[in-house]
């Protein structure tokens, strides 16, 4: 074991025999302290990578001798972050600044890849259902088929439509609950707004082989995912060289869809990074976040903390919601605390129309949003923390704007619809004239454009975008702000090294009609499914940018070790990150003079600490590529300082007198102000600031650049042969009746099959009948995915469209979502006596049709008296179904009743009588 670091780095040389180590490490040399990861999406693209590695072959390695302890960074000598352009790396180094100028957003050529190498990296029922998904072009992922436009969609918003793609209901469906999008996540019990990844490719072997040759491989740098699968993220990961890891505390990124554990956090060495903060669901739980602001809006005045619609939290404040309807009447968004992607939300007029038996948000709905050709519109936009003290806010250059697929009327009789009040992709997407953008590089086509041809957009009509996205900015940093304080002194107590955690949070926002943003939510993990080339180019560029911004050390195995030795020497003595802070030092006592008579904080009367902090911003902010650091800002302290402790600069967001609001450290001190200082005000820098007001907005309405055409990857489709579908019917059938069975996760695989055929056809022919059996059957069903009051009684949707026709399609695309993670965990591995093998079964699920899962499923369960949706653990317990009814469509006729059989219904009917008020009571908006 190396006794310090420096021989520690002495022994960490590496070998590059493929890649120029400077195009995928900066901040410092290889093996100095420094040293990160670079992560470039131009890789993902092969010819790219064939280029790479013919031009790096030829070129040198470097001396490892060269690597020292603390080795200067080549921007840190001329602090150059402060001089260059915003759009380009500062770093000298000039991998780095091609990659943010020359941003190539190429995901692999789908023609190149030999699928059975995809299969490889699924999980056994993955494999399967990849294969399923692949043989059925309209539940393949990532197919294309070209646009079907309706009168309803006649718009700018469709203009291009020879262009766009519209993805078949059932194939965009099979995304969101897809087998593709299966992964190990069980349920998201926590009740953060979490969204989950829908689809995206595996990686691949080649993926791989380009992997290897990466000094993150050499460097045996590890990732893990916990309950989380970002497949983006994982080929990012896999085509830099770092590896997975399934070990609990030996990686170094941790990447996790829930909350942190708190004792992982306590144990994280220097090199450790983690996807979340603790106590992040102040901002991340609707309730909480509404609640911290509206602490902000009675402690430092309405007039500054007016970013998000009134709300309510029922039933605790139901008479207070009734008092706020009496003064100013309705509509109301009804949305379930714990709940996400559209999940459960419906528009009342009237708060009596709210169960008042659920925990929900109630807030006021804002009546006049900004619509694009009449349609209405939110955006999303990705806010990067690194630190909350200081304070580091970055906003992604880069944002998605949604479009409902109906357009918009205030009429009240409209309330209903949701694919014209709510925005998500996830509901909008069921509807059969959803259009996605089928060229990256045009993104102002179809129900997904970019935050900046929005921007331009609005522009070209006269609009100040300029202000518009000042007052983004406003109220991300509010609403930090707000919730800040709780989470500081969360990494006070969980997280020992200051730069141990990041988050990219999802921020949903709202426009209204004057151009004031409202904040919606925010989301813990924001979704990474990609379902267009626009989004493939967007959130690939955003995960580079990300990863290469935060900084994953680049340290050998001799430096880790080096630390964990170190760590454990510290760890036993305390786990408090202040304790790491060297003791009081005139620097400080300095610091908070210097404040009072405005004099200058130099660098060098800086505590240790301190001095890490700027270095690490520094260096961060050259690292940033296509993010915009909001928080600090040349005008930081003016318009922020009010809500910052004059003391310690923390944000105060609880009614005490200041200084004494926080549990105050033992060591005082002000990272905010420091940080401002020194990258502010210091040395006349100001004037070389590229981070002006002016700089930012033109970031924002600049598109992301891309050098050549985007090949969106087009999943190869099986083709699915009706006959052969046909003759394996019979000879399931001949088994079934000679005594054979299906396995729990056979049967399960049927039904969701069959689910699926069912859930495309209610788009593409929709049938009254077939709507109101899935309602009921999901009703009777109850769980996550009972749908709203509005929505449980049919009669009162009397108006048959494509709307209503999508609302049931999402809701059953629920189901299913959460059914087949469920079935994830039934995937047999040999063949049981007595039951149909696999292979066989395979067979006949690759090629069979809806009526062939038809007559299986009725067969099987008539033989064995067991409902194919009870086919779990307990489900040889519950009394027979009764006998299904033979002919087209018999079992999904009787899917409702087996439900009542099963014992497992949930009385939903109370709510019946809310309807009768409903129809009653039709206002304009
Ligand atoms: P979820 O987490 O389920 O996506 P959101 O809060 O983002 O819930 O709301 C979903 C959609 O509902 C948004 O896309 C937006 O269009 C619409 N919406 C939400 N709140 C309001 C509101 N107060 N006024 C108008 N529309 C809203």
């Amino acid at each position: 074991m190396p006794s310090s670091l420096s021989e520690a780095l002495t022994n960490s040389s590496v070998s590059l025999d493929f890649l120029k180590q400077d195009d995928w490490i900066t901040s410092g040399k290889m093996g100095s302290r420094e040293a990160v990861l670079v992560f470039r999406t131009n890789i993902l693209n092969p010819k790219t990578r064939k280029s790479l590695s013919e031009k790096s072959s030829a070129q040198t390695l470097s001396d490892p001798k060269d690597n020292e302890e603390e080795a200067p960074a080549p921007c840190e000598k001329t602090e150059p972050e402060e001089k260059t352009s915003t759009s380009s790396a500062t770093c000298s180094n000039e991998a780095l600044k091609e990659a943010a100028q020359r941003k190539i957003y190429f995901l692999r050529n789908a023609q190149n890849c030999d699928k059975s190498d995809k299969s490889k990296f699924l999980s056994p029922f993955k494999k399967l259902m990849h294969q399923y998904s692949s043989s059925d072009t309209s539940i393949s992922s990532e197919g294309e088929e070209p646009a079907r436009c309706s009168s309803e969609s006649k718009s700018r918003v469709l203009k291009t439509n020879q262009n766009a793609i519209n993805i078949s209901l059932a194939e965009s469906s099979s995304k969101e609950s897809g087998y593709d999008s299966m992964k190990p996540v069980k349920t998201n019990a926590n009740t953060d707004t979490s969204e989950e990844d829908q689809d995206q490719e595996a990686t691949s072997e080649e993926d791989d082989e380009i992997g290897v040759n990466m000094p993150a491989f050499k460097l045996k740098i590890t990732y893990k995912f916990h309950q989380t699968e970002t497949k983006l993220l994982r080929k990012l990961f896999t085509v830099h060289g770092l590896t997975e890891t399934q070990g609990e505390n030996n990686f170094n990124l941790l990447w996790t869809g829930v909350h942190m554990k708190l004792d992982i956090l306590r144990n994280l060495a220097p090199y450790q990074r983690v996807n979340h903060f603790p106590r992040s669901y102040e901002l991340t739980r609707k309730d909480r976040l509404y609640k911290n602001i509206e602490r902000m809006q009675h402690l430092r005045g309405m007039k500054h903390f007016d970013i998000v619609p009134q709300s309510y939290v029922l039933p605790l404040e139901s008479r207070d919601l009734m008092v706020a309807h009496n003064k100013h009447r309705g509509p109301w968004i009804v949305k379930p605390a714990a709940s996400s992607r559209g999940r459960g939300i419906f528009i009342v007029n009237s708060p009596d129309q709210i169960p008042q038996d659920e925990q929900v948000l109630v807030s006021k709905y804002i009546v006049d949003p900004l619509c694009i050709d009449g349609h209405k519109c939110d955006l999303r936009v990705y806010v990067l923390v690194t630190s909350f003290d200081p304070l580091i806010i970055y906003l992604y250059e880069e944002g998605i704007v949604r479009l409902a697929t109906v357009r918009y009327d205030r009429h009240a009789d409209n309330l209903w619809n949701p694919c014209m009040h709510l925005c998500n992709y996830s509901i909008n997407k069921y509807h059969s004239d959803y259009i996605r953008s089928s060229d990256a590089q045009v993104e102002d086509v179809g129900h997904k454009w970019t935050l900046s041809a929005l921007l331009r957009h609005l522009k070209y009509q006269g609009c100040d975008t300029h202000q518009l996205m000042l007052n983004i900015e406003d109220l991300i940093i509010k609403a930090v702000l707000a919730c800040a304080q709780t989470i500081i002194s969360a990494c006070r107590m969980f997280v020992p090294n200051g730069n141990n955690c990041f988050e990219l949070y999802g921020f949903d926002i709202l426009i209204d009609n004057s151009l004031k943003p409202w904040l919606l939510e925010i989301n813990l993990s924001p979704s990474m499914g990609v379902d267009s080339p626009l989004d493939t180019k967007v959130k690939s560029c955003l995960m580079a940018d990300l990863l290469t911004c935060v900084g994953i050390p680049a340290y050998s195995p001799e430096m880790r070790s080096h630390y964990d030795q170190k760590w454990s020497r510290f760890r036993s003595s305390s786990c408090q990150r202040q304790a790491t802070v060297p003791p009081p030092s005139s620097s400080q006592k300095s610091t908070k003079k210097s404040k009072k008579k405005g004099a200058a904080v130099h660098t060098n009367l800086l505590t240790g600490e301190e001095q890490r902090i700027l270095r690490s911003a520094r260096h961060q902010y050259s690292r940033r590529g296509g993010f915009v650091r909001i928080f600090p800002t040349d005008d930081t302290m003016q318009r922020y300082g009010n809500f910052l402790d004059s003391a310690n600069g923390i944000p105060i967001s609880t009614p005490t007198v200041q200084s004494q609001t926080f549990q105050t450290p033992i060591l005082q001190h002000n990272y905010n102000q420091m940080l401002h200082f020194n990258l502010y005000c210091q040395d006349g820098r100001l004037s070389k600031d590229d981070n002006t007001e002016e700089n930012r907005i033109e970031q924002y309405e600049r598109a992301l650049e891309t050098d050549s055409e985007i090949p969106f990857v087009k999943k190869p489709a099986m083709e699915k042969c009706e006959e052969e579908g046909r003759r394996l019917r019979k000879v399931m059938l001949k088994k079934i009746t000679a005594g054979s069975e299906l396995t729990q996760f056979q049967a399960r695989q049927t039904f969701s099959l069959y689910l699926e055929s069912v859930m495309r056809r209610l788009t593409e022919d929709p049938k009254d009948s077939h709507e109101k059996i899935i309602l009921k059957f999901l009703n009777k069903f109850g769980g996550s995915v009972k749908p709203p009051v509005l929505f449980r009684n049919m009669q009162n949707l009397k108006v048959a469209s494509k709307a209503r026709s999508a609302m049931v399609a999402k809701l059953l695309g629920d189901f299913l979502e959460n059914y087949k993670r469920d079935t994830e965990s039934y995937v047999d591995s040999f063949d049981h006596f007595g039951m149909i093998p696999s292979s066989a079964y395979n067979q006949f699920l690759m090629h069979a049709q809806e009526s062939d899962l038809e007559a299986v499923l009725t067969l099987h369960t008539n033989v064995t008296g067991i409902m194919p949706f009870l086919y779990n653990r307990c489900g040889l317990s519950v009394p027979p179904t009764p006998p299904i009814p033979s002919g087209l469509h018999g079992f999904l006729r009787a899917l409702p009743s087996m439900v009542s059989a099963s014992g497992t219904a949930r009385e939903l009917s109370k709510y019946d009588g809310y309807f009768k008020s409903y129809e009653k009571d039709k206002i304009f908006l």
